[in-house]
């Protein structure tokens, strides 16, 4: 944080004539190229380069913005309102290692670089993400949130026994002020275990009321800190899956009604992602059951609001979109991918129930789809390598998860290759950035707009966010378009829309400078 205060503002500008920087607005014009495959009869096909005109729009003004967690009580909540706090007051702290400073190592926007490009001797320039495009700075977050559990947030720290004590110490004051709003709580679709802690609720069973009673803590919130925009992220327990009932929540109108008729079927945070929905505030679920039935989907697209999911992708499932994309792409074929955990935080406790286990096994195993299906040479069509997912729950270790994963490869003439990972890490620390990152590029997208030839004015992107894949286990995509689950395609993508944003190329890595003559 030390360092991104005494960047100039902006680090760079673009001299080019299709970009245009105004008081308001950063405007550019950009050709998107891609390949237009056709499969002829006879096996073979044709690729057609493509061109595509858009002018994209960004609003330079960087807005001050509320962060809402659902779940603030829990280890992410509490533990990322201590880091942002320890940040706006430049605390330090010690262990028996030393004296610490706060950073924000883990999250992409804050702590890693993209190449600008290269300089008059040919040498690679690098900027931090965060300067590619005005974004907020995560130190300014306003924090709020709801908690079904009533403690304040320096008691929900000391129950997560994530941070340093010496840490705990010198932002418990501050943090004892800050008390979570009541919510909702429909026991049915959290674990029964979950009941002791559920002391602070929105009473009453009518889900309309509800809806409005979280639209107007939102309102409230914004007024009461004077803030442009709010963003609502769920960091809530991981509920069961919502069945899905044609009549129910299968179409926006059926699922509407079934919250005027209080349905059974319709999950607390299909209820908070509606509230949003309905106040135009983006919601995005940081946890891996269906929230967004389809019905809630058609909605957000009604109000062009946005939303994004599922599931924070923070350890073993982000290690396995990198190395499953690295294995499959250096053609060596993974058949058996076998992944252990076990944790003692509170998110095990929650998952060692059967239905709510059942949700983050599915949102974990669709992980590796999109990569094998790119590499018929290595798996014949529908051949999907074996996929376990066991987790369970061993209170000693606290939020300390420890992950197992093997990766059994087929290698060159019938060898085999077993790559075996033991993961140690507080869960807590790892999930916290990506809940930063997904906001400050949530915001982002609100203050982007494209449009192109054909469009008479612009628009913003669809509602569903599918550039925050990268910090996503199971990402959700607009319907209808294919999902990418590979983390460095991900990060391309990222990468190469804020570059378009202001009129840059997309990155390749041809360095075609450095191998002609
Ligand atoms: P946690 O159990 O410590 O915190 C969850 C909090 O949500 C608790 O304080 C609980 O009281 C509260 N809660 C439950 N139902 C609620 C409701 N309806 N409204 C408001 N509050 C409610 O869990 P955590 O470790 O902070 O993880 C939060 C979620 O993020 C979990 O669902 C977990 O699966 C998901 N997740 C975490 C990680 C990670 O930590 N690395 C990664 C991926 C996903």
């Amino acid at each position: 944080a030390a360092a991104a205060a005494s960047v100039p503002s902006p680090l760079f500008k673009v001299n080019s004539p299709n970009v245009q920087y105004t008081d308001e607005h950063i405007l550019s014009k950009y050709s998107y190229f891609n390949t237009l495959v056709t499969k002829q009869a006879d096996g073979t096909m044709i690729a057609e380069p493509t061109e595509t005109v858009y002018e994209f729009k960004t609003e330079r003004k960087v807005p001050r913005v509320g962060m809402m967690m659902v779940g603030w009580g829990g280890n992410n909540g509490s533990t990322l309102t201590a880091s942002i706090l320890a940040h706006k007051n430049k605390l330090t702290w010690r262990t028996k290692s030393g004296v610490h400073k706060p950073n924000y190592f883990g999250s992409v926007t804050q702590s890693s670089t993209v190449r600008l490009g290269v300089d008059a001797e040919g040498a690679d320039v690098h900027v931090p993400m965060s300067q590619m495009l005005p974004m907020v700075n995560p130190t300014d977050f306003v924090l709020g949130g709801w908690d079904i559990s009533s403690k304040n947030l320096a008691e929900s720290m000391d129950r997560a026994k994530v941070l340093a004590y010496d840490l705990q110490r010198q932002v418990a004051d501050e943090m004892s002020k800050m008390t979570p709003l009541p919510s909702i709580y429909y026991p049915d679709f959290i674990a029964a275990n979950q009941e002791d802690r559920a002391d602070n609720l929105i009473p009453g069973n009518d889900k309309r009321a509800h809806v409005n009673h979280i639209r107007k803590d939102i309102r409230d919130f914004k007024a009461a800190n004077n803030l442009d925009k709010v963003i609502v992220i769920w960091t809530a327990n991981t509920e069961r899956f919502a069945e899905l009932i044609d009549g129910v929540n299968d179409t926006a109108d059926n699922f509407l009604a079934a919250v005027e008729n209080s349905h059974e079927e319709v999950a607390p945070s299909s209820i908070f992602a509606l509230a949003c929905i309905e106040e135009g505030t983006p919601f995005i679920n940081g946890s891996p059951q269906n929230t967004f039935v389809p019905g809630l989907i058609q909605l957000a697209e009604r109000h062009k609001a946005f939303i994004g999911g599922d599931d924070f992708k923070s350890g073993q499932t982000k290690m396995k979109s990198a190395l499953v994309d690295f294995l499959v792409n250096a053609g060596i074929k993974p058949v058996a991918i076998t992944s252990y955990n076990h944790l003692g935080n509170n998110d095990g406790k929650n998952l060692s129930s059967h239905r709510q286990f059942r949700s983050k096994e599915i949102s974990k195993s669709t992980v590796v789809d999109d990569m094998v299906a790119a590499n018929d040479l290595l798996y014949a069509k529908d051949e999907h390598p074996d996929h376990t997912v066991v987790i369970k729950y061993v209170p000693s270790v606290g939020d300390s998860k420890r992950a197992l994963d093997e990766y059994e490869c087929d290698i060159f003439m019938g060898g085999r290759q077993s790559i075996s990972m033991y993961n140690i890490c507080e869960d807590s620390l790892l999930a916290s950035p990506l809940i930063i990152d997904l906001v400050i590029m949530t915001e982002l997208m609100t203050r982007l707009q494209y449009k192109t030839i054909d469009m008479p004015k612009f628009s913003t992107f669809h509602s569903v966010l599918s550039i925050l894949s990268y910090m996503l286990k199971a990402p959700m995509v607009s319907p209808g378009t294919p999902v990418v689950n590979a983390l460095s395609r991900q990060r391309t993508a990222i990468e190469n829309i804020f570059r378009a944003a202001v009129g840059l190329s997309a990155n390749n890595e041809m360095g075609l400078e450095h191998k002609v003559w």
